[in-house]
């Protein structure tokens, strides 16, 4: 451990924050050579929920694909004059469009957690969490926790610039039984580009369960996100436009994830972890953050297991966050290019090479093979406005943003306000207006 055991220390391990990345840590400690440590797990609701579903692509066996209630071969883009249908694959071998629900995995992990004796659940209201000499301390409505390592998904550590471009990914969508057999239940729609643009770029997301049953999203990148019924008003056209009849609408799932520009601090002082969205593991330019949690909670563990100490994940190579600043700068800036920035994109590259792509594991050749395709004069200007603007902000970046915060102060009211605060737009789930 990083730190002498102390006599104030409540456990080894804190975990501030139960959501995907908290439950991901308390995974991954417990299959590690670390699973006897006392861990304490903390948030203001320790129960599952059916708030989420979480997709991400990989092989058939990638890491928590055994909790898929659904996996995809083939997925699609559709634009309003064309369609491209391609089964995933790369020379390595197979790949699924993987759908995790939040229940699910939520029940999941708890079970195996309340079967372990060292570990603690602790259902509280946070207020704060201070980085400390020996350690750090999680205030909580019930009283203070201490541990050596606090590793915390609740919030952003204060400092730093505010963001140049910051967008949202705000998405509201319905599951719904249709009278008619609209859908193609083995095909998942990534994005369907016959959607209004007026407020954004904007498409229909679908994952099809069968011909008559679907969750169909509706999607905009903009800087604010809208209340419930802009969406369920898109939804409900859409299904309706392609004959479903009657509909049922038995979930609905409304979300606001961040497309920032800035990057963020994986740790706060020395002994507080950032994980999840705070902890900077959303891919800005298309909201994808389930596999980077996993990655990242895996890598703190595996080094510290290894040397007592978590160790922050390498950085991926530099063209990756210049490429999604000067798209962010583009959807930003000149939103009437989203549609056909995605049109050139995917009638230029397969699917499988974008999304090794967005996995920032595609190689400088085929990046700039990529990138050759896109409308090239819109491109360079905001290539040129990002690069004057990075060597601004870096020296911004390293005063105020560095790993000088030692406290996170939180609010203990329900997500929604917190992350409005955080990211000056609420993240997180929609509420009605
Ligand atoms: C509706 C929705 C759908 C998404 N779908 C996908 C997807 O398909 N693929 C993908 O890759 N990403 C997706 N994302 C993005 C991302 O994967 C999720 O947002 C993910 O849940 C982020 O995990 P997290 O642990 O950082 O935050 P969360 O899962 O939100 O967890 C934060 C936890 O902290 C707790 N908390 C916060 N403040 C306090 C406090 N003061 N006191 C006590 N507890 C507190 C909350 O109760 C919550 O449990 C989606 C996001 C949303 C909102």
């Amino acid at each position: 451990m990083p730190a002498v055991r102390h006599p104030q220390h409540d456990g080894d391990i804190i975990i501030a924050g139960a959501g995907c990345a908290g439950l991901s840590a308390l995974w991954h400690l417990l299959q590690s050579p670390l699973a006897d440590r006392r861990i304490l797990i903390v948030d203001r609701t320790i129960e599952p929920r059916d708030d989420r579903t979480w997709s991400f692509w990989g092989p058939p066996d990638a890491p928590f694909a055994w909790l898929a209630d659904r996996s995809w071969r083939d997925v699609e883009v559709r634009f309003p004059s064309w369609t491209s249908t391609q089964r995933l694959g790369t020379w390595r071998g197979p790949r699924r469009y993987h759908r995790v629900r939040s229940r699910d995995y939520t029940a999941a992990i708890l079970a195996l957690a309340e079967r372990q004796p060292n570990v603690r659940l602790v259902p509280a209201a946070m207020l704060g969490i201070d980085d400390e000499h020996d350690g750090a301390r999680v205030r909580t409505a019930l009283g203070d926790l201490r541990a050596p390592v606090v590793m915390q998904s609740v919030g952003r550590p204060p400092g730093g610039p505010p963001a140049r471009h910051p967008l949202r990914q705000h998405f509201g969508g319905w599951e719904v039984r249709t009278e008619h057999p609209i859908f193609r239940p083995g095909v998942a729609t990534l994005m369907d580009f016959d959607a209004p643009q007026d407020d954004g770029t904007a498409f229909f997301y679908l994952l099809p369960d069968a011909a008559d049953r679907a969750l169909v999203e509706f999607t905009t990148f903009s800087r604010r996100p809208r209340d419930r019924t802009f969406y369920d008003h898109h939804v409900r056209e859409y299904v309706a436009d392609h004959g479903a009849g009657d509909v049922a609408v038995e979930r609905t799932e409304y979300g606001c994830i961040p497309m920032e520009d800035r990057s963020w601090p994986q740790r706060c002082g020395h002994h507080v972890w950032n994980l999840g969205t705070v902890g900077g593991m959303t891919k800005p330019t298309s909201g994808y953050t389930f596999q980077r949690i996993h990655r990242h909670s895996r890598h703190l563990v595996d080094t510290m297991a290894a040397t007592g100490d978590p160790a922050e994940l390498p950085d991926p190579p530099r063209r990756f966050a210049f490429g999604d600043r000067t798209l962010l700068h583009l959807l930003d800036h000149r939103p009437e290019l989203g549609r056909t920035i995605f049109e050139r994109l995917f009638r230029t590259t397969p699917i499988d090479r974008v999304l090794t792509f967005l996995d920032e594991a595609s190689s400088l050749a085929q990046d700039a093979r990529m990138v050759a395709h896109l409308p090239l004069g819109p491109f360079l200007a905001a290539a040129a406005a990002e690069t004057r603007a990075a060597w601004r902000d870096r020296r911004e970046l390293d005063r105020a943003f560095g790993d000088t915060a030692t406290s996170i102060q939180l609010d203990p009211a329900p997500d929604v306000h917190v992350r409005a605060e955080l990211f000056e737009a609420p993240v997180g789930d929609i509420v009605a207006a």
